[in-house]
């Protein structure tokens, strides 16, 4: 059993196997800049004080300051941090932002936490952190399980300790504390317009029948624009399970149901099947949008999806890439397809460095040719070379790295 990093070696590995890197450049591509481990002490409710386990992995910085996001789980640990840090870095460089690859974490599951909690947690680990962080040094982002309000209890504390009032440390703050319109979209919306673009590339001229798993902000959000799009979602899960109906859901309907309920289960219409089922439903269109790891040898055979778009970072394991890949599934990659969530941040961070608030139209309007010329640039690497996307994307982005190094 791999670790998440040693998968993420493997890829560049595979990478340079196809296009070799230079010796030294790989030994450089294989480290982070710095690892960093914090013990962040917080007084709970009851009067105890619990320890928590905090992380800031910076991987890479030629191209820009160290970029990337936060994620609150009980399963974080160093070699996911790392992971998730080294594919921000492939990801700023595909999409050719001027940012670098970082990321952080808690091992901490916030919903058993107080809000007062939960605040201390952030603020005590943005306190351990503050001499790493900057505008221009390392700029933290939300992740599964963090919020727009702790990044904004995150950017308050470091302009406390550093008097740094543009915010610019922080990015997916709520728009009233410097965040950017259509940050909350960005992911979802950033991976439809490469779906767009390479849709008359990959033969699509129909509306698809679409899978999600997950029903977060990157899930919910893209449940609603492929709905608004006229494609026929049939399924759609959370944590707990998925809602199904071959006939396609009522999205909208299903979203005021999971905030009622708290779950997608128990949808009038549909019915109850489980995550795993979801994964191996007929459909044109799969879009994993939950977590890593989710397709894996055990059940690569069983995808019957056509075109699978991973809005998830890392949702499928290398061995069962190669799988895929021989069964004829084409696999957009996560590090093109979810790339419009880290693009809008650079936005973000670009409007708090210029004292500049842009309309949702203008934040669209630059993030949709972004994402369909970073998505051309990787079907054309991929042709050229006769690989697939993933292994395109992982191309173009290090020969970007390489060069800046
Ligand atoms: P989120 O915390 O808002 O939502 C996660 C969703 O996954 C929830 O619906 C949860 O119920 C579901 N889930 C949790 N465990 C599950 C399991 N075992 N099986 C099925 N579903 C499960 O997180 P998010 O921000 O939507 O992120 C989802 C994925 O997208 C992650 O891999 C994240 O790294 C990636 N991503 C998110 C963004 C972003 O801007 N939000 C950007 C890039 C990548």
């Amino acid at each position: 059993m791999y670790n998440p990093f040693e998968k993420a070696m493997m890829q560049l590995d595979k990478a340079s196997q196809i296009k070799k890197i230079d010796d030294n450049l790989m030994a450089r591509l294989r480290q982070p800049d710095r690892n960093i481990e914090v013990s962040v002490p917080v007084e709970m409710d009851d009067g105890s004080v619990k320890i928590f386990h905090g992380y800031r992995v910076e991987y890479n910085n030629a191209l820009g300051p160290y970029k990337g996001g936060v994620r609150y789980h009980p399963s974080t640990d160093i070699n996911e941090v790392k992971a998730l840090a080294f594919w921000m870095a492939l990801k700023c460089a595909v999409v050719d932002i001027p940012m670098g690859g970082g990321k952080g974490g808690i091992a901490v599951d916030p919903k058993e936490l107080s809000e007062n909690e939960l605040e201390k947690l952030s603020r005590g680990w943005v306190q351990k952190l503050s001499d790493i962080l900057g505008p221009y040094k390392d700029v933290p982002a939300p992740d599964v399980g963090t919020t727009p309000e702790i990044m904004a209890w995150m950017a308050d504390e470091f302009g406390k300790i550093t008097s740094d009032t543009t915010g610019a440390v922080i990015t997916g703050k709520p728009v009233e504390k410097g965040g950017s319109l259509g940050r909350s979209t960005a992911t979802a919306q950033g991976g439809f317009y490469v779906f767009e673009a390479l849709k008359g590339f990959l033969g699509i001229d129909r509306s698809l029948t679409t899978v999600i798993q997950g029903c977060g902000n990157a899930g919910a959000n893209a449940a609603s624009i492929w709905y608004k799009a006229g494609h026929k979602v049939i399924a759609v899960s959370d944590s707990k399970g998925a809602a199904y109906n071959p006939d396609g859901l009522d999205v909208d309907k299903l979203i005021v149901h999971k905030s009622e309920t708290g779950s997608v289960l128990d949808f009038a219409g549909s019915e109850n099947i489980s995550n795993e089922e979801l994964l191996e439903l007929e459909c044109d269109l799969l879009i994993p949008a939950a977590f890593e790891g989710v397709i894996t040898e055990k059940n690569a055979n069983n995808i019957k999806a056509k075109t699978i778009l991973e809005i998830a970072n890392g949702p499928i394991c290398p061995a069962s890439d190669e799988i895929l890949f021989n069964k004829g599934i084409t696999i957009i990659p996560d590090i093109l397809a979810n790339a419009g969530g880290v693009v809008v941040s650079y936005f973000e961070w670009d409007q708090n460095l210029k004292g500049e608030k842009w309309t949702e139209q203008e934040v669209f309007g630059k993030l949709q040719p972004i994402m369909a010329s970073s998505a051309v640039a990787v079907y054309k690497t991929a042709q050229e070379l006769n690989i697939n996307l993933r292994m395109a994307a992982f191309i173009l982005a290090i020969q970007r790295i390489t060069q800046a190094i």
